[in-house]
């Protein structure tokens, strides 16, 4: 999409264009919105309140940073990006939820015929729409390709039966895209195509939501009975579903928003607590000469992510460079992320120890037992153990690599 940005501004515009934002920021995002982006113990933000910090960036015309102007992004040069999205992490706004502003929607500007460009998009860069991601089964998470949830012509529809699982906020979306098998010859690669579901309320689609290892319900499993949708659903050609799953995969894995900005806050966050928390021996915690080294290294791997995902940005999908360097990105920034994790709930000591769900539901008013600071370090902790599974785990990424760069 780097082609339709506009050319870096000028310094002085820099800076005013730095200004606008956090002042836009500062008048816009009212407490409820501030209390989710606090209370984040996962990739995924509390729903409502981010949907509605989504809705009203859009009328703003920021919902979309990086989408090109034909389709409603502000057409920001990659520096604009990068600012925006610093000033939001450092405002403490939740990050807007990836699905559809950073992975179905450019695999439809990419594929999409006009007609599905000008139904699904606006809704999107809207916020009026949200999508849920169905790749995943039971029997097909890491061999994606052996899927078998399976989709047969019947008339002018097609009827799907099978099942989707890890569906994140499911139970929350009005559309999904989804993977299915329509054929059974040749590789499995070749009989599987991407759908466009534009509703989910239709008989024989149930979705039963997972209470995750943190207490919340986040993922869901999705099940389909002869579950009938119209022939117009494919995004790209039937069976070609695979070039399109894996043209969104480069989006989901490189940075389907900005961990760097993300991981320099939570450090902030650390480094606050870690001053004002003991080491047991008279002295403070940020003093410490492990804790220092331990906290050095985590950002110098936030500045190294950073210049990665700068040069990702600019770099155009599906090209030889950007599928390994998605997967580069994936392992460095969630390895990283995970890291970080473990050195907040190291500072924090035993007052990360308490769950507390009440304390942590946005807008339930239930005062923190300790400091507000400890508060989501736990759950952050455990939920984050699956950022190394999630948009295909670690080891597959790796596969990746040296498939695609060792191998040439
Ligand atoms: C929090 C969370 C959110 C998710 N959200 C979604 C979503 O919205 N939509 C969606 O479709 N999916 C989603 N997923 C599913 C995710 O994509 C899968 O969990 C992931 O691809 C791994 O698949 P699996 O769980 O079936 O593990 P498996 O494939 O069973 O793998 C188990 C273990 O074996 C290893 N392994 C498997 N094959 C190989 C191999 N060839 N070489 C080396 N090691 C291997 C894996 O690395 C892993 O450690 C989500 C998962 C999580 C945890």
């Amino acid at each position: 999409m780097h082609d339709t940005i506009a050319d870096a501004p000028a310094p002085d515009d820099i800076s005013a264009f730095r200004q606008e934002v956090r002042d836009f920021i500062a008048q816009a995002a009212d407490a409820e919105i501030r209390e989710a982006g606090r209370k984040m113990t996962s990739f995924f933000p509390s729903f409502e309140p981010t949907m509605r910090w989504h809705r009203i960036l859009h009328r703003r015309g920021w919902a979309a940073a990086p989408w090109p102007r034909e389709y409603g992004g502000p057409g920001w040069s990659v520096e604009q990006q990068q600012i925006f999205e610093d000033e939001c992490r450092r405002a403490g706004v939740p990050r807007l939820l990836p699905q559809g502003l950073a992975m179905v929607g450019p695999a439809i500007m990419k594929f999409g015929t006009p007609e599905q460009k000008q139904r699904f998009l606006p809704g999107i860069a809207s916020g009026d729409d949200f999508w849920a991601q169905g790749y995943s089964e039971p029997n097909a998470g890491s061999d994606l390709a052996s899927l078998s949830c399976r989709a047969v012509r019947e008339g002018d529809h097609y009827v799907i039966n099978g099942s989707k699982t890890w569906t994140t906020y499911a139970h929350h979306a009005n559309r999904m895209f989804l993977l299915v098998r329509t054929s059974t010859e040749g590789k499995p690669q070749q009989g599987i195509s991407f759908f466009l579901l534009d509703r989910l309320d239709l008989p024989g689609l149930t979705i039963r939501p997972i209470i995750g290892l943190d207490g919340f319900p986040e993922q869901c499993d999705v099940f389909f009975e002869n579950v009938r949708v119209p022939l117009d659903s494919c995004l790209g050609e039937e069976n070609k579903g695979w070039t399109v799953a894996k043209y969104l995969l480069e989006y989901e894995r490189g940075g389907s928003s900005s961990f760097a900005t993300h991981f320099r806050n939570e450090l902030d966050a650390i480094r606050r607590l870690a001053t004002s928390s003991g080491d047991g021996f008279g002295g403070r915690v940020v003093d410490d000469p492990v804790f220092q080294q331990r906290y050095a290294r985590l950002l110098m791997e936030t500045a190294a992510l950073e210049a990665t995902e700068v040069q990702f940005a600019a770099l155009e999908k599906g090209s030889p460079e950007s599928g390994p360097m998605s997967s580069m990105i994936k392992i460095t920034s969630m390895e990283t992320l995970q890291r970080i994790t473990e050195l907040a709930v190291d500072v924090a000591g035993t007052p990360s120890l308490t769950l507390q769900l009440q304390a942590l539901t946005v807008g339930s008013g239930v005062e923190p037992i300790g400091p507000e600071e400890a508060l989501t370090i736990m759950p952050k902790y455990l939920n984050n153990r699956a950022a190394s599974i999630f948009g295909g785990s670690n080891e597959i990424q790796r596969n990746i690599i040296a498939k695609l760069l060792l191998s040439r």
